[in-house]
């Protein structure tokens, strides 16, 4: 059904990048024959899946979304995606993405945007939006995404669906092309808060093969969804997350829910973060740091495109050539301001400030997480937006992660949870919550609450 379904819609919305009907086909009879011989296979065995094409999955093209890495198969799968046949879930393709996963919109995809279900003319968010896509449109009922700046929670918000960035640690980066490693975080895209759990808890859990993985056993995810109980729960809105640039339907939407978190048995308390509002700033100098860094591995030379070698050019002309032509104008930005940045001289006064922004930013989260025990804002400040509308004004849209941010740089867990369409425009509204590291059933608690 969901192959028939990808074959009817997604023409339009182009949440795919690549569909294997037949190795998902072999994969789900594959699953019967497991558990007619026997085998306790989890809740999820058996679902279809659509995987963000930043994870490595061997035997089919893996392109990050760039030209630089057109037609590159990986060898070897990530663990998540190991994770996930192992369980028994069906791969029933690779779903679209910002190139290298920068942007909040899908528009900076080499292989064109995906397109938002809701409204065909609006952008489904960024950069999953492949992910969140093919769960609006019923192409898929789980998808996996990456979480660096708010690429699972943002998109989730947008299309109304649920998408959860867990701790950094608590899942795999093994196999999952880098964008920024301190802040990149693999995690779980549903529809429904239980969904997103199950598949959290298959994803999650320690991996030696990560040098970041946390070596801990994961919080009960599922069972706080299906407890869905915020009695007693003290819960923090925060001030600066909030206010003017916040769409009117969207804070709106927000506040009923906080009411109705209160009518449930939440204590509401107002928390201020006062770092918060430096958050959007040094993350643009952090996250291209670790990006000019990450990306130097695509010379043109080991892997993806080669342009220019006519047996006569030299190694650095090959380099040169493969980089102009392979990087799209965001990823070639962001290499830009990031090696700026690190430059001798300039690296005390931006990359070093940027660094004390952040510890400032983790001692917010510690104080406020002394005063209640989970923290709510929007999840973005506006619903989706039309297609091209930002993408001349890099700082509109990097505006578009005001909230999702401040967890990345303090390693927090978060999560985006659907509370209805904006009055005006009709289009959905998401709720974040955010919890200490390793407290990642928080989010879900009050997800369960709300749904
Ligand atoms: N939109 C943010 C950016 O462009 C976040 C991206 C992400 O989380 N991967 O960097």
């Amino acid at each position: 059904e969901c192959l028939d379904r990808i074959e009817q819609v997604d023409a339009d919305v182009h949440a795919f990048l690549a569909v294997d009907a037949e190795r998902a086909l072999q994969q789900a009879r594959a699953v019967d024959a497991r558990i007619a011989a026997g085998e306790k296979l989890g809740p999820l065995a058996g679902v279809p899946i659509g995987v963000k094409d930043l994870f490595c999955y061997q035997g089919l093209p893996t392109t990050a979304g760039s030209r630089i890495l057109q037609g590159w198969i990986p060898p070897y799968n990530a663990t998540v995606v190991d994770r996930l046949l192992a369980a028994g879930l069906v791969i029933l393709g690779k779903t679209n993405l910002d190139e290298f996963a920068m942007g909040s919109s899908t528009e900076t995809s080499a292989y064109g945007p995906t397109r938002n279900p809701w409204d065909l003319e609006r952008i489904p968010g960024g950069s999953g939006g492949g992910s969140a896509a093919c769960l609006a449109a019923f192409e898929a009922p789980l998808a996996i995404g990456t979480d660096t700046g708010g690429s699972i929670r943002q998109p989730a918000s947008i299309t109304g669906t649920v998408g959860v960035k867990p701790t950094y640690g608590g899942v795999s980066r093994y196999g999952v092309i880098a964008m920024a490693s301190s802040l990149d975080q693999p995690g779980p895209c549903a529809r429904t808060v239980l969904d997103a759990a199950l598949l959290h808890e298959v994803m999650g859990g320690h991996d030696p093969a990560d040098s970041t993985s946390i070596n801990a056993p994961l919080p009960g995810m599922a069972a706080a969804a299906r407890k869905a109980d915020v009695k007693g729960l003290r819960i923090g809105v925060v001030r600066e997350l909030g206010g003017e640039g916040y769409a009117p339907g969207v804070e709106q939407r927000f506040s009923e829910a906080v009411d109705l978190l209160s009518s449930l048995g939440a204590e509401i308390v107002e928390v201020s973060c006062p770092h918060f509002v430096h958050a959007l700033a040094a993350y643009y100098l952090i996250m291209p740091a670790e990006v000019s860094s990450n990306l130097s591995r695509y010379d043109g030379m080991r892997y993806g495109l080669r342009a220019g070698d006519d047996g006569s050019a030299s190694t650095e002309q090959v380099m040169r050539l493969s980089r102009a032509a392979g990087f799209g104008d965001e990823a070639k930005r962001r290499i830009i301001i990031g090696t700026y940045a690190l430059s001798a001289g300039y690296y005390d006064a931006y990359y070093g400030s940027a660094q004390k922004v952040r510890t400032l930013i983790a001692r917010d989260f510690t104080s406020a997480f002394e005063q209640c025990d989970v923290l709510v804002s929007p999840t973005a400040p506006t619903t989706a937006f039309k297609i091209g509308e930002r993408l001349n004004d890099p700082v509109a849209m990097y505006k578009s992660d005001l909230c999702t941010i401040p967890a990345n740089l303090g390693g927090i867990s978060a999560a985006s949870f659907p509370i209805g369409l904006a009055p005006g425009d009709g289009l959905p509204v998401g709720l974040q919550t955010m919890a200490p590291a390793m407290a990642d059933d928080r989010c879900y608690l009050v997800g369960g609450a709300l749904e």
